[in-house]
């Protein structure tokens, strides 16, 4: 066997000494042979291609543990390992991203607002039914001049959990609320909305979904648990602001599955996180931008799983009062053959009456 010094070695591969040591020492990487008498570690030539993918590895910023995973695969499902791992670093920068913009904003915004500033108000509707199929409606939705929430629960005791954590977000709607404060505050209240739905019920098949919005009188803030949805209609586009936090949608992130398998996979409701059990869970939490004509909607699966968004598009972008925009989405789930409860939530930002 063509064998190198570690010295040669770390040359070849762009490790240093230190570092080959340390994957010794952490299994990562072995030496092919280490001289019993002096101790000094030799290197198969054959190991330079590890080396040098455990040198990229670090490169990429992945931790040792899911290096010597990607290490010990066959290449396809190696490549497979790195890909999901680069979706997950994107998807925690996109959160801190998020926040970066936030306080960027916050702090360079005038404090208090400009006079010349138009002030707007929400103008808003909900409505929640129990569609065609389930025997009770176990979905929560709630407007005010403040909050939106829309809560799907599930489970033997589903209606009272959803109802249970939208009515603990609930002060939030009669307080004003300084901007500043709101992610803070509004991580609390799914605090407050856990310990809620964990008093309704300790068992772990019982819980709910939680998307809510909460008007600061310049910008929304929201959180999100689950697989309800909230989206923006702004100038004639609809953007979907939430991800959904079930498994096909993390395996459409990773790449292991595309957009149209997700809609029809067998699993397609099983949820990665909702407010369940008690246990603490992390909430998304977005500060969304707010210009006058804006239009939110806040639904749940319901709605998304039975009516595309073109034609969520083309509903709220053909009917002007919130209303009438609501009752056209459920009866468009209905019609679909309302397979599940479905609730609907559309504000408006308007500007306030003088
Ligand atoms: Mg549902």
């Amino acid at each position: 066997m063509d064998m190198l010094t570690i010295g040669a070695f770390a040359k070849a591969c762009r490790l240093s000494p230190k570092a080959l040591r340390l994957y010794d020492e952490l299994e990562l990487l072995r030496p092919a042979r280490v001289d019993p008498d002096t101790g000094y570690r030799y290197y198969a030539r054959e190991q330079l291609e590890q080396a040098r993918l455990v040198a990229w590895l670090r490169r990429l910023g992945m931790p040792l543990a899911g290096i010597r995973q990607v290490c010990a695969l066959a290449p396809a499902a190696a490549a497979r390992e790195i890909r999901a791992y680069w979706a997950r670093v994107e998807a925690e920068t996109a959160v801190r991203r998020d926040l970066a913009a936030f306080l960027a904003d916050h702090l360079s915004t005038p404090h208090p607002p400009r006079k010349d500033t138009v002030m707007l108000e929400l103008r808003y509707s909900a409505h929640s039914d129990p569609g065609r199929v389930r025997p009770a409606n176990q979905d929560t939705a709630y407007a005010g001049g403040r909050l939106l929430a829309v809560a799907d629960g599930f489970g033997p005791a589903g209606a009272p959990a959803s109802s249970a954590a939208v009515e603990a977000l609930k002060t939030l709607d009669t307080e004003e609320v300084p901007a500043g404060s709101v992610l803070n505050l509004l991580e609390d209240a799914v605090q407050n909305a856990t310990r809620a739905v964990h008093e309704v019920s300790a068992a772990r098949d019982v819980g709910t979904t939680l998307t809510a919005m909460l008007w600061t009188g310049s910008r929304l803030a929201l959180v999100h648990i689950g697989d309800s949805r909230a989206y923006l209609l702004r100038d004639g586009e609809l953007f979907r602001i939430t991800h959904d936090h079930t498994m096909v949608q993390s395996m459409v992130d990773e790449g292991r599955l595309t957009v149209q398998e997700a809609t029809v996979h067998p699993q397609r409701a099983l949820l990665l996180k909702a407010l369940a059990g008690g246990a603490p869970v992390v909430p998304d939490l977005h500060l969304q931008d707010a210009q006058p004509g804006d239009r939110f909607l806040l639904c749940s699966d319901g709605l998304s799983g039975v009516v595309a968004d073109d034609r969520i598009r083309q509903l709220l972008s053909s009917l002007p009062d919130p209303d009438d925009a609501v009752r056209a989405l459920v009866d468009a789930a209905n019609d679909a053959g309302g397979p599940d409860n479905v609730s609907c939530v559309v504000a408006d930002l308007v500007a306030a009456a003088a």
